[in-house]
């Protein structure tokens, strides 16, 4: 067997451990599709495509391939116990009984990965780290209001706290931003390039106009 055989085994005998679990806890697991890609952004795996209202649970789970092979060298709980988080995505969606909004990462979610023998834990806790965002680090606040203007505010539109000070400025005290909220569901949130945190429920963010902020001034300087 070459390696991608072996990894393509290995994912598959992760989901049907999984499912294992989830059909003694009495779901009935139908046609889901489980596959490896190169994911990018920060998750190591999604699921999406749930049927919402079926008593069968379907849909798909994609693993990242090279979270997959760190996984393969020593790490495999860490596969099974992400492929119990997506799976219970999968499930807490199909019997969502919420009328307008994803269960995304709430207790219903959280239940449903316990009982599959999850750690219920929402963001991925391992060591793995991808290629691509290896010695990425975040700037502290600190640093972040060392950085001066190359641009004048007015050439953007508006911006986040953060994304002022990366640009130079810093929200002025006391300014009020204007709340931006998205709702997502399932199906209208399945790209893989976004970056967001999860396939299910909203993003919200606060933003500041060019008017409300003004240019940082570096001390020591
Ligand atoms: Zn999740």
């Amino acid at each position: 067997m070459d390696k991608q055989q072996l990894l393509d085994k290995r994912l598959q005998s992760a989901f049907e451990l999984s499912a294992g679990s989830a059909e003694v806890q009495g779901y009935k697991i139908g046609k889901i599709d489980v596959k490896h890609k190169v994911i990018a952004g920060a998750k190591v795996g999604y699921a999406g495509g749930s049927n919402k209202g079926s008593d069968v649970v379907t849909g798909y789970i994609h693993i990242d391939s090279r979270f997959l092979e760190y996984c393969e060298n020593g790490h495999l709980d860490e596969l099974i116990n992400t492929m119990k988080h997506e799976l219970a995505h999968l499930i807490a969606e199909t019997f969502n009984k919420k009328k307008k909004t994803g269960v995304w990462h709430g207790q219903a979610w959280k239940d449903v990965f316990t009982s599959l023998g999850g750690d219920g834990t929402r963001y991925y806790t391992g060591t793995f780290v991808k290629p691509e965002n290896v010695g990425k680090t975040f700037k502290t606040k600190a640093e972040l209001y060392q950085i001066t203007p190359t641009e004048p505010a007015s050439n953007w539109e508006r911006g986040t706290y953060r994304q002022w000070l990366e640009r130079g400025y810093h929200v002025i005290k006391g300014q009020k931003g204007q709340l931006q909220v998205w709702e997502f569901s399932a199906n209208e949130y399945e790209t893989d390039t976004d970056g967001k945190t999860s396939k299910w429920g909203r993003a919200s963010a606060v933003y500041f106009t060019p008017d409300q902020v003004e240019p940082n001034k570096p001390k020591d300087q």
